[in-house]
């Protein structure tokens, strides 16, 4: 990955720790589905960049070119090929064929991007009875979008209508001690506000006393 890019093993804490903390705000189960679903959402943004954890699973070749045309042409047949009828395909090819047009941090970090990631996973959820499962990658995918909100290199909130690029007035510097102190202070801040909620206390132990 770029040295403008949080490591994938950052975005994964960051959903993480964050699933856990809005459980203490709603009163959410943390659960298996919960955590998983986060951990996979963590990652599905970075999809748009060849050398991401996702493409080093899918692309036989991890260079743009391979990228471009493996996430075009499935695109494309999956909207061609599910001829309107399979709802949740056509969004997939669709949110495939755009990953596949556009730049690192573009569609998949936009407004549009998560959008469509929401109506394929609300479908998806619907159609298998794993809501719980799709939410929770609805909210791994909105974290991911978050984080890269908060590094110098910014998001394209706007794109496909704008290509402006959107960052927090203060930002973070990625890769190194910058980052790493960031992923420290974020697993304190979880512990902390863990330890100060007797109730999300007892979640979390009951979820461990499962395991
Ligand atoms: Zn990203």
């Amino acid at each position: 990955m770029e040295g403008n890019d949080f490591n994938f093993k950052s975005h994964i804490i960051f959903g993480v720790c964050f699933y856990v903390i809005l459980s203490t705000f709603i009163d959410v189960e943390i659960s298996y589905y919960g955590i998983i679903g986060v951990m996979i959402g963590s990652l599905i943004p970075d999809m748009d960049h060849p050398k991401s954890k996702i493409n080093n699973k899918i692309l036989p070749f991890q260079n743009k070119i391979v990228m471009m045309i493996v996430y075009v042409a499935l695109g494309c047949y999956l909207i061609l090929y599910s001829r309107g009828d399979k709802y949740t395909l056509v969004i997939l090819g669709f949110i495939l064929l755009f990953t596949g047009l556009s730049k690192h941090r573009t569609f998949t970090h936009s407004l549009v991007g998560i959008g469509l990631f929401y109506m394929l996973l609300w479908n998806i959820g619907i159609q298998y009875n794993v809501k719980e499962l799709t939410n929770a990658v609805v909210f791994g995918i909105i974290l991911h979008v978050i984080a890269d909100f908060l590094t110098v290199k910014g998001i394209q909130l706007f794109y496909p209508a704008s290509k402006k690029n959107f960052k927090f007035i203060m930002t973070v510097s990625t890769g190194g001690i910058g980052e790493l102190v960031v992923v420290v202070a974020i697993i304190l801040l979880t512990i902390n506000i863990v330890a100060g909620s007797p109730m999300n206390l007892e979640k979390l132990l009951s979820f461990l006393g499962n395991t």
